[in-house]
């Protein structure tokens, strides 16, 4: 196995929260813990990944804007030359805020909507008046000139908003919207019965292709969806088009679908590692080993890397190496993280063939 390089990762600087999302992976709310990141201990940790990488970092929570010194932080990675992001909920986003996120060097930000009605909205994330918070700080980021990403998630309570919340993220000037389809994590184990089924899922997936080849404005991308990349590149193939995508310098690296511990990695309040936000099995921890020694030889992120352990179908898949699966819904529905992925209609020449005989 060759060294990979780290590219993106995504760092909880609080757990606390100023809402309490139906689906969050953190299960955050306003009496949880600030954690274990003083601004010393963040900058030892900053010190420690530059040893290592430069990747993009998303200072994320919980809502980040409820440290005082997120601003600190940042500008630190900035100084390191990081490329700095920021994931924020809308809530505390005012003038003020704006021109520190542009002093501390934080290139772009990214919020979640995810429906294109207040009543959905904040229903789904638990909080009255949180879709006008987005509304109202996607107008103060176009206002002062920072960029912004629309992230939406979708289970069958709001699927049948996906159109029309692409089109209103288009509307308010985000430079990209990207889908994510709930992966059962954190407080979303309590939602499985609400996750959009395997069929929908595939029709859904199809749907985006359509409207990617046909958007010229915004960059779109279905996040964690990996099997997008095997309908990607058949449909280009069977079509005849170029199946080579636009990206975006602050997306997770592209290339291949799941890419959980190979490329990205998460850091929560506590200093726990994990493979990606949604993966709930700690590769380490920052304060008993350096981040380089985790990132190159935890088991866990060994066993990702290596698909020849991959399970089902996946294990037999052609699509292996640009796909993957989702590795935490495998982990979630199955229990293991190298099998199958459940969410996929896929079934590989090679497996049919193996069940037959
Ligand atoms: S395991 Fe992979 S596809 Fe699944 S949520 Fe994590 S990064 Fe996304
Ligand atoms: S079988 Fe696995 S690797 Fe193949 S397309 Fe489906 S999810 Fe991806």
């Amino acid at each position: 196995m060759g060294k990979q390089e780290l590219k993106w990762m995504a760092w909880e600087l609080t757990s606390q929260c100023n809402m309490a999302c139906v689906h969050c992976r953190s299960s955050s709310e306003a009496e949880s813990p600030v954690g274990a990141f003083s601004a010393s201990n963040a900058e030892k940790l900053l010190d420690d990944i530059a040893l290592i990488a430069k990747p993009v970092v998303v200072l994320s929570g919980g809502e980040p804007l409820l440290r005082g010194d997120l601003f600190q932080i940042a500008a630190m990675g900035t100084s390191r030359g990081f490329r700095m992001a920021m994931a924020t909920n809308g809530l505390l986003v005012d003038d003020e805020v704006c021109r520190k996120i542009k002093d501390a060097g934080i290139n772009i930000i990214s919020m979640s909507l995810d429906a294109d009605n207040p009543n959905v909205h904040d229903n789904f994330r638990g909080q009255p008046g949180a879709f006008e918070a987005v509304m109202k700080a996607a107008g103060l980021f176009q206002k002062h000139d920072i960029k912004f990403i629309i992230n939406s998630s979708f289970t069958r309570r709001n699927q049948s908003r996906i159109t029309q919340t692409y089109q209103l993220s288009k509307k308010i000037g985000a430079i990209a919207w990207y889908m994510f389809l709930i992966v059962p994590t954190g407080r979303a184990e309590g939602i499985m019965d609400e996750l959009i089924s395997k069929e929908d899922y595939e029709d859904i997936l199809e749907w985006h292709y359509r409207m990617e080849r046909e958007e010229g404005e915004i960059l779109v991308r279905p996040t964690c969806a990996p099997q997008y990349y095997r309908i990607w590149n058949s449909k280009s193939k069977s079509e005849g088009l170029d199946a080579k995508r636009r990206a975006l310098s602050f997306s997770t690296g592209g290339g291949k679908g799941c890419i959980a511990g190979q490329s990205i990695l998460f850091i929560n309040s506590m200093g726990e590692v994990y493979p990606c936000s949604y993966f709930p099995i700690s590769a380490g921890n920052v304060f008993k080993q350096s981040i380089g020694e985790i990132w190159e030889s935890s088991e866990l992120f060994r066993d990702l890397r290596d698909f020849k352990r991959y399970g089902g179908k996946c294990g037999k898949s052609r699509y292996i190496g640009v796909c993957g699966g989702c590795r935490a819904r495998s982990y979630a529905v199955q229990g293991d993280y190298l099998a199958e992925e459940p969410f996929c209609s896929y079934i590989p020449e090679a497996y049919s063939f193996s069940i037959d005989f």
